[in-house]
């Protein structure tokens, strides 16, 4: 285009000039005859109109070039760019289509209403936006600010909003900005402050839980040695409290060594294809004598129907350590002779397998039912129940494992009325399971073609 361009603007500029000789020629000889001036000056207007159109036409298509290319980045950016006129005319003059995808409302809403920000904020956060779009923080230009942005879906995203405020002369009368979603790099910063912190707790938990028992240890271990300690009776005593802090220290060991590797995703599970109902009959069997020394009256209620047609695909071992850490629990904060209720049952849709536990102990505080998940919480209990073996660890490692199930632990208690556990696990159809299984062993070979 610019050769053509080029090509006829030295045309124009040759007849121009071949136009000006000719007309210098004659100039003396026909002086005197108004219509050669004439001639002259329609000859120079017509080249100069010609000039003018060129020159039009060719500012026209570079400015519709700048703007398909401000387009294709308006349009086509992930963050959203905006222009906020201020003054009469107040409200959004641009807004970019990204909007749409961060928050699921289209532009079209922000050009009708000048505060449409506000279906985007919780109303704690509408003060801070008003400031943002009544241009007020001249000061600080471009300014940024971090908020919480809803989408209309009601996910929550962290938006982080650049604004500039144009002035003119001492008066603002646009904002221009855009809005990035740094809900991810947010996310991680704060899971990153979340496990700094979670770590220093557990360090100071970790050793005062183990210095308290390594102290009585060694008291009575020094008593022993030296001497204090010497009646039979009270030798024999002191044998059992180490003994027992030495069990106690060891489970606390080994519960914090699987919470690590679960936390941390490097437990290896041996997940395999069970009938649920297969599950249900096993547990009941392993535990039945421990209910019958826990002296509880034990009630039993299966769904043999459903759990003898659908599939669960579980690490079964696992399994039985969650069911086996609630009964004891159930047990422990149980008084002899109340009652026990178990509960295999599965939910209307036939999703999931219910597992309850409810027994008609002491019952877990209201205050304290949203933490017993928690690592090391133990709930105020009685003394005599609040005994040397309890880590306050159960509960978390037996979330992490039905969660590494893809299923949830909950739990319902009323104080001195009992609790009930519950655990919800995905079942499967003969078909689905298959499907799984298939899927297992083709990720496997993938991992390792050797093994075939
Ligand atoms: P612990 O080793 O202390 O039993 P858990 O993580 O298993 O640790 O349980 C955490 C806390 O939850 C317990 O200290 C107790 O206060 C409460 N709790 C757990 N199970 C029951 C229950 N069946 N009845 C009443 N309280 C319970």
């Amino acid at each position: 285009a610019t050769q053509r361009e080029k090509a006829i603007f030295t045309i124009i500029f040759m007849i121009w000039g071949i136009g000006k000789a000719v007309f210098s020629l004659f100039e003396a000889q026909y002086a005197q005859v108004f219509g050669f001036y004439l001639v002259e000056i329609l000859f120079s207007n017509v080249l100069n109109v010609c000039i003018f159109v060129i020159y039009i036409l060719k500012t026209r298509s570079e400015i519709s070039r700048a703007d398909r290319i401000f387009k294709v980045i308006a349009e086509n950016a992930t963050d959203v760019i905006f222009y906020y006129t201020l003054g009469d005319q107040k409200g959004f003059s641009y807004i970019s289509p990204s909007i749409e995808r961060m928050t699921g409302h289209p532009p079209a809403a922000f050009y009708g209403n000048p505060k449409y920000y506000y279906e985007l904020l919780d109303s704690s956060d509408y003060h801070q936006a008003d400031e943002i779009f009544e241009g007020r923080n001249t000061e600080a230009s471009p300014a940024t600010y971090i908020l919480t942005i809803y989408h209309k879906n009601g996910k929550r995203i962290y938006g982080e909003i650049t604004v500039t405020v144009i002035m003119e002369g001492e008066e603002p009368v646009a904002i221009e900005g855009f809005i990035r979603d740094i809900t991810i790099t947010k996310l991680a910063e704060d899971e990153l402050q979340a496990s700094r912190k979670s770590r220093e707790l557990l360090l100071s938990y970790v050793s005062h839980e183990l210095r308290t028992p390594i102290t009585s240890i060694l008291g009575y271990v020094s008593a022993l040695k030296d001497g204090t300690i010497q009646e039979e009776e009270d030798v024999r005593k002191a044998m059992d409290i180490v003994i027992n802090k030495s069990i106690t220290l060891e489970r606390l060991i080994n519960d914090l060594f699987q919470l690590s590797k679960l936390e941390t995703k490097q437990f290896s599970f041996r997940f395999q294809k069970m009938e649920a109902l297969d599950l249900t009959i096993g547990l009941i069997n392993k535990y039945s004598m421990d209910i019958e020394k826990g002296n509880l009256k034990l009630k039993t209620k299966i769904d043999y129907g459903v759990l003898s047609e659908v599939f669960l695909f579980v690490d079964p071992e696992r399994i039985e350590q969650v069911y086996a850490n609630l009964i004891s629990n159930a047990i422990k904060y149980t008084k002899p002779g109340d009652r026990l209720l178990l509960q295999f049952l599965t939910d209307k849709k036939k999703e999931n397998m219910l597992i309850h536990i409810s027994d008609s102990g002491i019952g877990i505080a209201k205050a304290d039912i949203p933490y017993v998940f928690e690592r090391f919480y133990r709930a105020e209990s009685p003394p005599e129940i609040r005994n040397a073996s309890s880590s306050g660890l159960g509960l978390t490692i037996c979330k992490e494992l039905v969660e590494a199930h893809g299923g949830s632990i909950s739990v319902k208690s009323r104080v001195g009325k009992g609790s009930t556990f519950s655990v919800k696990m995905p079942i499967y159809s003969a078909d689905q399971i298959q499907q799984i299984e298939g899927k297992e062993i083709s990720d496997a070979q993938r991992e390792n073609p050797d093994r075939g």
